[in-house]
């Protein structure tokens, strides 16, 4: 008997990490043991969610919420050390499908187009850092660390990570070589975390271009788990037909992979899921090429998320690069560059223009010389 029970054991584990895809589930119960708080936290947010949507479905304004960003770059080889074109190509995919612009809208079901929701919300890489500084939104640390796990590792620099900006202010997205049969993970909404908050993804399912890897090739690893970090569920309420706590979604058995055709179990859960699976909603794990739409319940809850757990997003000036630069005097620091407003390469010489010095103790000077 014990025999039997070890080989199931080890069949399981050779199996289960190919069909993963998504480890925020098995992440929540890593937390879940490491927090002793965090399932009375989530059940809190819950709660408050609920009755939120219940108060405020009715009165939602039409007004974008923009999220600023930083990308935390882990590379161990150049392959890893992902272009700035490749990042800009997620960012890109983000506001095209938080705003229902996204081209393969045309595939949205019929019985299903009413719903899909423009979510108004967008992104930009962060122009102002924590400390007021200019900023790209992109941060590239080498690492020696290997393929990073669901653990502390990617987000403590002694550790061979990288620290998260503070997480009030700014949406953290580590990009990382993950762990073999993961695409990425991340944190759901609460008011209890303190650092690590945010998405970890590998850096062959983000963005569209240099590196990617079909069928995950499409930024849809990053739209799903800002899902997450903004308080979805999976579409299969992680159970066989399960709740995700959205009610225009279908209940459906379990998650779909591959791209399947229309309709897809219909009636697998009963008259509850009449049209059968959304399996192209963004919340389900079909591949990137399959996936269109949230709907309006969806929307609903991430905007109540944003409104009561990421207050910050509403109101902040991180888009934009800072208008006034904190002098910092150090005697040894080293001028690294001179750059202009748009980042590019600047002389000395180029009057009348705003420049930027920047030194090797990262501070930053403003300059203007005036002839
Ligand atoms: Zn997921
Ligand atoms: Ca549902």
């Amino acid at each position: 008997m014990k025999r039997f029970f070890i080989i199931t054991l080890a069949t399981l584990s050779l199996t289960l990490p190919a069909q993963e895809k998504c480890g925020t589930q098995e992440y929540i119960k890593y937390l879940e043991k490491t927090n002793t708080e965090y399932n009375i936290a989530r059940e809190k947010v819950n709660f408050e969610t609920r009755n939120w949507i219940k108060e405020n479905s009715h009165q939602i304004k039409k007004s974008i919420i923009t999220i600023p960003v930083i990308v935390h770059v882990l590379w161990e080889t150049s392959t890893h050390n992902i272009s700035d074109a490749q990042i800009q190509s997620q960012i890109d995919v983000l506001n095209e499908d938080y705003r229902r612009n996204n081209i393969d809208q045309i595939n949205t079901p019929n019985v299903w187009n009413s719903i899909a929701a423009d979510c108004e919300i967008e992104f930009c890489l962060a122009a102002t850092d924590p400390n007021g500084q200019p900023t790209t939104g992109i941060e590239r640390i080498q690492t020696t660390h290997g393929p990073f796990g669901m653990n502390s590792d990617i987000h403590t620099s002694s550790a061979g990570g990288a620290d998260d900006w503070p997480n009030d202010d700014y949406l953290n997205i580590w990009v990382c070589d993950i762990q073999s049969g993961l695409l990425g993970y991340a944190s759901g909404a609460s008011n209890w975390i303190s650092n690590g908050d945010g998405l970890v993804i590998g850096y062959k399912y983000f963005g569209t271009t240099g590196v990617v890897q079909p069928p995950y090739h499409k930024g849809r690893t990053a739209t799903h788990e800002i899902g997450h970090w903004l308080n979805l569920e999976h579409v299969w309420g992680d159970a066989n037909c399960g709740d995700d706590q959205v009610n225009d979604t279908p209940t459906q058995e379990e998650e779909n992979y591959g791209c399947p055709s229309m309709p897809h179990n219909a009636n697998s859960c009963g008259s509850t899921n009449i049209n059968g699976d959304m399996f192209m909603n963004y919340m389900d794990y079909t591949n990137d090429a399959c996936m269109n739409l949230f709907t309006e319940g969806q929307k609903i809850r991430m905007i109540s998320t944003i409104v009561q757990y990421r207050s910050n997003m509403l109101n902040h000036n991180l888009c934009n690069p800072p208008t006034e630069i904190i002098e910092q005097n150090s005697q040894n620091k080293k001028l690294i560059k001179i750059i202009d407003v748009l980042g590019r390469e600047s002389s000395p010489l180029d009057i009348n223009k705003t420049l930027f010095y920047i030194y090797n103790d990262r501070s930053v000077e403003k300059k203007i010389i005036f002839k």
